[in-house]
């Protein structure tokens, strides 16, 4: 079976690299699904989950938004922050969750509204990525 390389890069170092089958993950516009011999793209992504099947399983990772680059045999994920499901502090990622809610409550401004938001969405994937829900 054909398969792509992925690689999955942040400014913290590698957190994954390995061949698989196909690609899963949502863009900007919309969910996207790469498999081997793909043409050549850029995309910006959302806060999400990558999948990436490989020999009957489906692994995730958690990224925070960032980049792909599609070249036929080769995926490169740029992120701001990714963590594969194991790596995932999901206590952590519950506290995170209550400090933006809290936070959006509070709607200070725009700003502080809009950056809680973020953050909430960042716990709320890791959080899903960990239990698996997707
Ligand atoms: P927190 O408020 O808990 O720091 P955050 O969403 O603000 O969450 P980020 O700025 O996205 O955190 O990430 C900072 C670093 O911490 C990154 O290296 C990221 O991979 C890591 N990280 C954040 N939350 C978790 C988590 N729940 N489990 C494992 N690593 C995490």
């Amino acid at each position: 079976m054909k398969t792509l390389k992925v690689n999955i890069v942040t400014p913290d170092g590698p957190v994954y690299d390995s061949e698989v089958e196909m690609v899963s993950t949502k863009a900007q516009s919309g969910e996207l699904g790469i498999l081997p011999g793909h043409i050549p793209m850029v995309a910006p992504l959302q806060i999400g989950a990558v999948r990436l099947k490989k020999g009957g399983n489906t692994e995730l990772v958690a990224v925070s938004g960032g980049f792909l680059e599609v070249r036929p045999e080769q995926v490169t994920i740029l992120a701001q922050s990714a963590e594969t499901a194991e790596a995932i502090d999901v206590q952590r990622a519950k506290e995170a969750k209550g400090r933006a809610e809290n936070r959006m409550q509070a709607q200070k401004d725009d700003v502080d509204f809009r950056r809680a938001e973020l953050a909430l969405k960042r716990a709320m994937n890791r959080i899903n990525v960990s239990e698996r829900n997707f």
